[in-house]
């Protein structure tokens, strides 16, 4: 392949400039200061969410130990009048055998007390759960509200840029279309590689895309060589006029 006129090597630049251009635009919006935001309140979204997501597990379990208690209760509370009805219902008349049903009954009591208070403590957790539930919606609710309007805020500053990105990209098409397809498919072997410019320029002994300063080895072997080919310090597409 001839090398690369000088009038095409410009052009390589230009679209450079120009994907250099979209990528600053890109970046002023990415750093904008409603995104930033957005990011914050997103992982404050996030942690609420997990919050609530285990105070709604605990109570459901908490929900499940006062439903235990209650049916626990139910079952005793037959149990004791089961006893009661046999105790006074006068077939038992046997002194020894009333003391046995009234100690059981007096030991049926303190469990259905026990579980009676068990269940309360219970419930009393679950209401705690409740609020705090009620709690977190809310503030999720506000939460979604704020983030909704910082979108809004975004979306604003955002489209001004946008539209400076739209004016930058149709120019990168027509420069894209000028070029011979050969460098283009070069150009962007050298973009996917590489972070920032694609392809620099020989500026005395400064490689434009990377920076450094060559050597004047390397530096004179640039000049002798072709116009178009790659910095020996980052790789990148190398434009020597
Ligand atoms: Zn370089």
């Amino acid at each position: 392949m001839p090398d690369p006129s000088a009038e095409q090597l410009q052009a390589l630049l230009d679209l450079a400039g120009t994907d250099a251009a979209i990528r600053r635009l890109q970046n002023t919006m990415d750093n904008l200061p409603e995104q930033q935001q957005l990011a914050d309140l997103g992982e404050r979204r996030r942690a609420l969410e997990d919050q609530h997501a285990d105070i709604r597990l605990e109570r459901d379990q908490v929900t499940q130990v006062a439903r235990k208690h209650d049916r626990d209760v139910g079952q005793l509370r037959e149990r004791l009048a089961h006893e009661q009805q046999r105790m006074y219902g006068g077939d038992i008349t046997n002194a020894k055998e009333l003391g046995k049903m009234e100690a059981e009954i007096s030991a049926v009591q303190s469990r259905i007390d026990e579980h009676e208070l068990a269940e309360l403590e219970a419930l009393e957790t679950l209401e705690e759960h409740e609020e705090a539930l009620d709690a977190l919606e809310q503030e999720l609710a506000t939460l979604s509200e704020t983030i909704r309007e910082t979108e809004e805020r975004r979306d604003v500053a955002a489209s001004g840029l946008l539209a400076e990105i739209a004016e930058h990209e149709v120019v990168r098409e027509r420069q894209r279309d000028d070029l011979d397809d050969e460098l283009v498919a070069r150009y962007d072997r050298s973009a996917q590689r590489s972070v920032g410019d694609a392809v620099g320029r020989l500026d005395g002994e400064d490689c434009t895309a990377c920076g450094i300063r060559l050597s004047y080895a390397d530096v004179n072997t640039l000049v002798d060589g072709p116009p178009l080919t790659t910095c020996p310090n980052c790789g990148r597409l190398l434009v020597v006029l």
